[in-house]
C-alpha cells in the first residue's frame, strides 16, 4: 500500500509500505476513505520533536472495516467506522470513567500511520464506532474531523465546564480552536469569544458561533478579555495552543473560578506555582478522549446538526500530502483532507 513516512524535518515522502495485517486478535484492519494532517503533526514536521528514523505519519481516520481478528465482536467487515488516535478497551477503570485516552490498555493508533490507504487498529471493540450505514462521500470531511480534532475541541469545552448562558473564551484560530468555539456553541454559551488575527479563521469562528473577535495577544489579549467582560474575566477558557505563552493567556483571561480547559500538546509549558495559585483557576485538559463523545459527535454529524468539515480548506490526493504539511506549516490552510 501506499502511505506517508517522515525522514526528516519537512521531509515527508508517500511511498510503498508494507500491508498492515492482523497481529492480536482484537486487532481491527481498515480501509481508509478520508484522512488529514495534524496540528500536532508539524511538531515533527518543523523538528521541534526529533525525528530519529522514518517514521509513518497521521493520526487521524475514518473508512470500511476489511478484516477483523477472531477475537471482535462488535465490528464487522464492510462498517465504516470511525476510531480515535488511541485505541482503548473501553471497558477498564479509566475508560469507564470516560477517560479513554488513559486506557491501562491504550496503544497510539497512529503508529500505524494513519495517512496511507489502510491501517491496523487494536482493540477494535473499544476503540471503533460504525456509522448507521457508509455515509455519501460529502459526509466524509466532518466525519474524519471526529476521529481527532473536533473530539479534542469538545474536550476542551468539557473539561473547561461550559454551561448554558456563560461568557466563553478560545484561546488558538488552528482548527481545534475553531472546533472549540462550535463545541461551546454546541454547550449553549451565551458568549463566545474567538482569539485570532487571521481573517478567514475569524470568519469562520463567527460561522462556528463566535459572538467577539479579540486579536490582541498575551497581556493585551488578557487585558481586552477583561474589558469585554467588565473586568471580571471569562467564565470559561479554552487553551488550544500549547505553548507557554497561550497558557498564560488562557489563565489570565478565566475569572475567580472558571476552569482552563487545556488540550494543546504543551511545548515548553512552566506553570509558576504561585499566580496559579492566588488566580483561583480550574485546570483539566490532557489527550482528548474523543471515544467518550463519538456516538454524540456521529449522530450530531449523520443529522446534520453541525457542519464541522468546514474547517477542511485544502483537500488533496495522498500523493500530495507534503503539499498539506507545508500550507498548514505555512497558515496557507487551515487544516488538509487527503483522500487514498
Ligand atoms: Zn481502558
Amino acid at each position: 500500500m501506499r502511505g506517508a513516512v517522515i525522514y526528516a524535518p519537512g521531509d515527508v515522502r508517500v511511498e510503498q509500505r508494507d500491508d498492515p495485517k492482523i497481529i492480536e486478535p482484537t486487532d481491527a484492519i481498515i480501509r481508509i476513505s478520508a484522512t488529514c494532517v495534524c496540528g500536532s503533526d508539524l511538531w515533527d514536521w518543523r523538528g521541534i520533536n526529533a525525528v530519529t528514523e522514518p517514521t509513518p505519519m497521521g493520526h487521524e481516520y475514518c473508512g470500511i472495516v476489511e478484516e477483523v481478528g477472531g477475537e471482535v465482536g462488535s465490528i464487522k467487515p464492510g462498517q465504516f467506522v470511525i476510531g480515535s488516535f488511541f485505541a482503548s478497551d473501553n471497558t477498564c477503570p479509566h475508560c469507564r470513567a470516560g477517560y479513554q485516552t488513559s486506557c491501562q490498555h491504550r496503544q497510539f493508533v497512529g503508529a500505524g500511520g494513519a495517512q496511507a490507504e489502510a491501517l491496523r487498529v487494536p482493540l477494535a471493540d473499544g476503540t471503533l464506532l460504525a456509522t448507521p450505514e457508509v455515509p455519501d462521500d460529502a459526509l466524509l470531511p466532518s466525519l474524519l474531523t471526529a476521529s481527532d480534532v473536533l473530539g479534542t475541541g469538545w474536550f476542551a469545552a468539557a473539561a473547561a465546564n461550559v454551561r448554558p448562558g456563560m461568557t466563553v473564551a478560545v484561546v488558538g484560530d488552528g482548527a481545534v480552536g475553531l472546533l472549540g468555539v462550535l463545541a461551546a456553541n454546541q454547550f449553549g454559551a451565551g458568549r463566545i469569544i474567538a482569539m485570532s488575527r487571521h481573517e478567514a479563521r475569524q470568519k469562520l469562528a463567527r460561522e462556528f458561533g463566535a459572538t467577539d473577535i479579540v486579536t490582541e495577544r498575551s497581556d493585551e489579549g488578557v487585558a481586552r478579555i477583561k474589558d469585554l467582560t467588565d473586568g471580571v474575566g471569562a467564565d470559561a477558557v479554552l487553551e488550544c495552543v500549547g505553548t507557554n505563552e497561550s497558557m498564560i493567556q488562557a489563565i489570565g483571561s478565566t475569572r475567580p473560578g472558571g476552569f482552563v480547559g487545556y488540550v494543546g500538546v504543551p511545548h515548553g509549558v512552566a506553570l509558576q506555582g504561585e499566580p496559579l495559585f492566588y488566580s483561583h483557576v480550574g485546570l483539566h485538559g490532557g489527550p482528548a478522549p474523543v471515544r467518550r463523545f463519538l456516538p454524540e459527535l456521529i449522530d450530531l454529524i449523520w443529522t446534520g446538526k453541525i457542519n464541522p468539515g468546514k474547517v477542511f480548506d485544502l483537500s488533496l490526493p495522498l500523493e500530495q500530502v507534503a503539499d498539506g504539511y507545508a500550507a498548514m506549516d505555512e497558515r496557507r490552510a487551515i487544516k488538509a483532507f487527503l483522500r487514498p
